[in-house]
């Protein structure tokens, strides 16, 4: 049995103050929902406010994004033990990341390694753009992404690791895929070769997870598929009312 989990990725959205209120409306009725594995990923400079506030709540704080190096010249950059210091998970590969900073499957890699060498649970984003859905691409593209994403990686670690799929085409659109659609890539292109690497029982109990525009209204459609253990949740984990009704919706 895979326990359910639902990631709010807040993006570039909310000031340390904002932030701060949000967790504060969320904690009561999030901290009671322990059905589901419940995870918060702010912007860095919120990280160290929330995660003071998450502390023994049973929820999970992550960032969203890292670096592969421990530490030195790399300006801008947060490195995998600082992450740790505050948070559990980190999301990488996030499509944002691969279309405006040059996020490759060989950074995604890298950051992959470096995480879970820092104790850290990656969230690791892949799926397929418009195009390479209309063009017949999405087996091509996200069976690669899994295994680059995975390349060196041991059977013990990849266990630790969620997978996320993403199709571009989602996410912040208002688009979402239907239930089917979403559990047969997540099935045929993501467990599969996550099999080939590891095993059939590893992939089976690795826990994936759908994101793009899923909502309260659409989030039973997904969670009913039995390939898909969760979501990914950017725009509908900004509000409260709207976060918990996905998360709710897990629990069921
Ligand atoms: C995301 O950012 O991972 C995401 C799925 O965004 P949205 O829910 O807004 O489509």
């Amino acid at each position: 049995m895979r326990k359910p989990m639902v990631a709010g990725n807040w993006k570039m959205n909310k000031t340390v103050a904002d932030a701060v209120t949000l967790v504060n409306e969320l904690l009561p009725e999030l901290k009671a929902q322990t059905a589901v594995d419940r995870v918060l990923c702010p912007p860095f400079t919120a990280l160290y406010s929330v995660s003071g506030l998450l502390k023994d709540s049973g929820i999970g704080c992550g960032a969203q994004d890292l670096f592969w190096e421990a530490k030195g010249a790399f300006t801008g950059e947060v490195a995998p033990d600082m992450v740790a210091e505050l948070g559990k998970y980190v999301i990488i590969g996030h499509s944002e990341r691969r279309t405006y900073f040059g996020e490759t499957d060989e950074s995604v890699n890298k950051k992959v390694l470096a995480a879970l060498a820092a104790g850290l649970t990656p969230i690791v984003c892949v799926g397929e753009t418009l195009e390479e859905n209309q063009g017949g691409k999405t087996e091509a593209v996200v069976t690669r992404q899994v295994n680059a994403g995975l390349s060196g990686i041991s059977a013990a670690d990849a266990e630790k690791i969620v997978i996320a799929y993403e199709p571009v085409w989602a996410i912040g659109t208002g688009l979402a895929a239907t239930g089917p659609d979403a559990n047969k890539v997540i099935a045929e292109y993501i467990r599969k070769p996550y099999a080939a690497l590891y095993g059939e029982a590893a992939a089976q109990a690795i826990r994936v997870l759908y994101g793009g525009s899923v909502k309260g209204s659409n989030a039973a459609e997904f969670f009913g598929q039995p390939d898909i253990d969760g979501a990914l949740v950017g725009g509908a984990s900004l509000k409260k009312a709207d976060f918990m009704e996905i998360v709710n919706a897990a629990a069921k």
